[in-house]
């Protein structure tokens, strides 16, 4: 058992099981570890299985395995947002007796119409909620006693000074879809806070998301933890390397090469002969040497090992 020093760090990884993990996914795995791990914090892992359309049998368990293989060992014990939808309805419905929240029935293609950027249409409709809706969150123009502006700003560990404009960068945001899944915006907050995160690591993809997230945290009165967004791997025509693009599976028998490779790609500078050790010692030489500072850029072509 590790010796946990009274650090309240608590970092996570996150994966939707939509796919085995790729390189993208473990470079936004192993930065969390090493953050938590160089701050002797926590690290969990928290399996965002919320969205049964788009899973794939078998991946939640491939990814633990591979984490296992690739010795990034977390604490306590995995929490799947399947088994949590009580705790999202309770929030939801605190939500709603705030006001803050309305049923909305536009499609994808309403949204579409508006430029992607939700303009608040069904805040002033009637709508028949006996049929197919979804429910909104009011991000502006919000109910008297939330002293919330429209523009957000935060500091990115990684990535610097951040705003955003509620209004015209993100729009109301649907919480439950229409097909009554709940929706990763608010799974992803309520989880944060159920779960006393302090730090998120995580890919630059979602660096767009957090101000909206950010708010979320704001609306529920609950501490915001720090933000840290690393470089995404993107293929050579700027696509982010992801499941859905197939990028290629990490085989366990390259977890030392893998990991060294991510350490190269994070700009933590690993020694060559560290190729010749164990996962665990790379790790172990990893975080003593962890400094967010070398990590820069958005995004980086990564061309997989072959
Ligand atoms: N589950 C999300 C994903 O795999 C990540 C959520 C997060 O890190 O906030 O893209």
């Amino acid at each position: 058992m590790r010796q946990l020093n009274p650090s309240p760090y608590i970092g996570r990884f996150a994966p939707s099981p939509t796919g085995p993990l790729h390189f993208g996914s473990l470079v936004s795995a192993l930065a969390s570890y090493l953050d938590a791990h160089h701050h002797n914090g926590k690290w969990l892992v928290r399996m965002e299985d919320l969205d049964p359309p788009r899973e794939q049998a078998g991946a939640a368990d491939a990814i633990l395995r591979c984490l296992e293989a690739y010795g990034l060992e977390w604490d306590d014990s995995v929490v799947y947002q399947s088994q949590r939808w009580d705790l999202y309805e309770k929030y939801l419905s605190r939500l709603r007796k705030q006001d803050l929240l309305y049923p909305c029935d536009c499609t994808r293609q309403d949204l579409q119409t508006m430029g992607g950027i939700y303009n608040g249409r069904c805040r002033h409709r009637q709508i028949n909620t006996t049929q197919a809706h979804a429910q909104r969150l009011k991000l502006y123009d919000l109910p008297t006693g939330f002293n919330l502006g429209e523009e957000l700003r935060f500091t990115d560990l990684i990535q610097g000074e951040q705003i955003q404009n509620l209004r015209t960068q993100a729009g109301d945001q649907i919480l439950k879809r229409k097909d009554g899944l709940y929706a990763y915006q608010l799974a992803v907050v309520v989880d944060d806070i159920e779960q006393g995160i302090t730090h998120i690591i995580r890919g630059s993809d979602l660096l767009e998301v957090t101000a909206r997230q950010i708010f979320l945290f704001q609306l529920l009165g609950a501490p915001v933890p720090t933000f840290g967004h690393v470089t995404l791997a993107s293929q050579p025509n700027g696509q982010k390397l992801s499941k859905q693009n197939l990028a290629p599976a990490l085989r366990f028998e390259d977890a030392a090469t893998n990991l060294w490779h991510a350490l190269i790609f994070l700009g933590q500078k690993p020694p060559q002969e560290l190729l010749e050790y164990s996962p665990s010692e790379i790790l172990m030489w990893a975080k003593d040497h962890w400094t967010l500072k070398n990590i820069k850029g958005l995004s980086a072509v990564y061309t997989p090992l072959i």
